[in-house]
């Protein structure tokens, strides 16, 4: 039977799909195009195993076409990222909640396993200070409303887990923790891609804040084999797993190595945060995963450290350069 992937056009879900279709799957897609896009997966479109239906999660006739064939169902499709939220509290609110409330009710109808993709956010603002986050922790929100993207993926598990309680769906959740790789957009604010293009154009690199925040960057190969992994290992329903590497790096470090690896004469700026994001932005000073869970139930070592991951990022942002240049 066919696998679904919601959200399968964008950065993390193209991958997914290609992993997919290399291990021999029959590939349907659902996106709406709205942040995902044509050209991250037009190289599938030869394959006759890969399909693709243009739609939002929102939509239960485009989710029923889609889910109809399929017994296993990746549900990625969500309204990604803070900046959005902030700007689109509504559509963000919506989509993560309802989009996933219709995967899990359609998912139930015909019978499938769902994977659900939750993020690091729901972590919250709780302070660690070299603590790395574990999947039992307390969820600390804030009331601004950057927090309710947050909230709507926390929301999102419970609801995931109350269907495999209930009523018996199998479902996986998968918190990711800063997915990095081709194909991932600097629109949203993503700094790997951001730093990159900045210092490829020569143009200041932008730290916000003080740069001494720190992030662990996962390869984007790695984050797709654990979901492959964890939607194929019996036993692990209704269970929350971190994916991520566990490697930290201050941002300024970060900004740091891009400059040098990519021989540029791009100065380092630091923005103030509210300049960057706007008032009362609260950034997160420290958020690592503790990946002892996903490595005893699937055997997961991350393969890519920070150093060959911004490598790949850099030769392919390179390329996209000499393709875009007139
Ligand atoms: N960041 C930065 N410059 C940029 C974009 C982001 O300094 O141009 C910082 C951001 O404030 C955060 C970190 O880099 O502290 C990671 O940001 P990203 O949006 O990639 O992911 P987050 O971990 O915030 O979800």
């Amino acid at each position: 039977m066919a696998v679904l992937i919601t959200g399968g056009a964008g950065f993390i879900g193209s991958h997914l799909a290609e992993a997919l279709l290399e291990i021999g799957e029959e590939v349907w897609v659902l996106d709406n195009l709205s942040t995902g896009s044509l050209q991250n997966i037009w190289h599938l479109f030869d394959n006759p195993r890969f399909h693709f239906v243009e739609g939002s999660v929102l939509d239960e006739s485009k989710l029923i076409e889609a889910m109809r064939p399929c017994r296993k169902v990746y549900h990625l499709a969500a309204a990604v990222g803070v900046k959005l939220v902030v700007q689109d509290p509504l559509g963000t609110l919506e989509t993560n909640v309802r989009g996933t409330e219709n995967v899990l009710r359609v998912a139930l109808q015909f019978g499938c396993k769902v994977l659900i993709s939750s993020t690091s956010e729901v972590y919250g603002k709780d302070v660690r200070d070299g603590e790395k986050f574990r999947e039992t922790d307390n969820i600390i929100l804030g009331t601004a409303m950057r927090w309710g993207y947050a909230c709507s993926k926390a929301l999102d598990e419970y609801l995931s887990r109350a269907y495999w309680k209930q009523k018996g769906l199998p479902v996986v959740i998968a918190r990711l923790f800063n997915t990095v790789g081709p194909r991932q957009s600097p629109a949203y604010g993503m700094v790997i891609p951001n730093f990159v293009r900045q210092a490829l154009a020569n143009e200041p690199i932008t730290v916000y804040g003080d740069g001494k925040q720190v992030r662990s960057f996962c390869w984007v190969g790695d984050t797709v084999n654990a979901l492959i992994k964890l939607m194929e290992t019996p036993g692990l329903e209704g269970e929350i797993f971190n994916v991520g590497n566990d490697e930290p790096i201050t941002i300024e470090e970060l900004a740091l190595k891009v400059k040098a690896m990519t021989n540029s004469s791009s100065e380092i700026v630091y923005i103030p945060y509210e300049q960057a994001y706007g008032h009362g932005f609260e950034d997160i000073r420290y958020r690592v995963p503790d990946i002892t869970k996903l490595r005893q139930a699937i055997g997961y070592q991350p393969t890519l450290g920070i150093d060959e991951i911004l490598e790949r990022v850099i030769e392919y942002e390179r390329s996209r350069r000499i393709i875009a240049a007139p």
